[in-house]
């Protein structure tokens, strides 16, 4: 049973680093970006009411996020935890998953916060290449992350959930520093 959310800039490496907890603690990703790309390419409605706000590096609506994310979370398979990756990403989606997880009795254990220097995001982001990674959609990105994300780290913290992590080095080893910081919870 592993119920934590995965907190960094876009690029902090949030997909990659769930994938090996995915692993490790058997419980699934849930991503909002990969579900949100998934509506996209199945042109559902919702993917193409997502689309333009994806496109520009914006927010999509939380009342579009906020009920995707409430129809997996009472999926079967989340029932035994899960490792939220870009969810949330605001206060008040930050309230609306309070909401969800008192209702569905399945509190928050921790929250890892992935920190990365802006200068490396900048550069992973240009090297990775998806479609939403051009120049001027990055920085809104960061932009986004700065203003309404960032905040959520103090609001972790002050609920005594917030665990601090280096994201810079390879993989194996931001890895073996979030498994440390989850000790105590899993
Ligand atoms: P990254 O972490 O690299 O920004 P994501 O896959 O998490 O990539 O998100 C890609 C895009 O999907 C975001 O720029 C945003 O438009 C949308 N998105 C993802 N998660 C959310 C969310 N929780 N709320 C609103 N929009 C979201």
């Amino acid at each position: 049973m592993l119920k934590i959310v995965l907190l960094g800039a876009p690029g902090s490496g949030k997909g990659t680093q769930s994938a090996k907890l995915v692993e490790r603690y058997g419980v699934p990703q849930v991503s909002t970006g990969d579900l949100l790309r998934h509506a996209v390419a199945e042109r559902t409605e919702l993917g193409l009411k997502a689309k333009a706000a994806m496109d520009a590096g914006e927010l999509v609506s939380d009342d579009i996020v906020v009920g995707m994310m409430r129809e997996r979370l009472t999926q079967p398979d989340a029932e035994n935890g899960f490792i939220l990756d870009g969810f949330p990403r605001s206060a008040s989606q930050a309230e609306a998953l309070d909401e969800m997880l008192t209702e569905l009795n399945r509190p928050l254990q921790a929250v890892v916060h992935l920190k990365v220097d802006n200068e490396e995001i900048v550069g992973r982001l240009m090297a990775r290449g998806r479609s939403d990674d051009n120049e001027e959609t990055i920085r809104n990105r960061l932009g986004v992350f700065e203003d309404q994300t960032a905040p959520l780290v103090a609001h972790y913290q002050a609920q005594g959930l917030l665990k601090q992590v280096h994201g810079q080095g390879d993989v194996e080893e931001i890895f073996a520093r979030i498994e440390a910081a989850l000790a105590d919870v899993s």
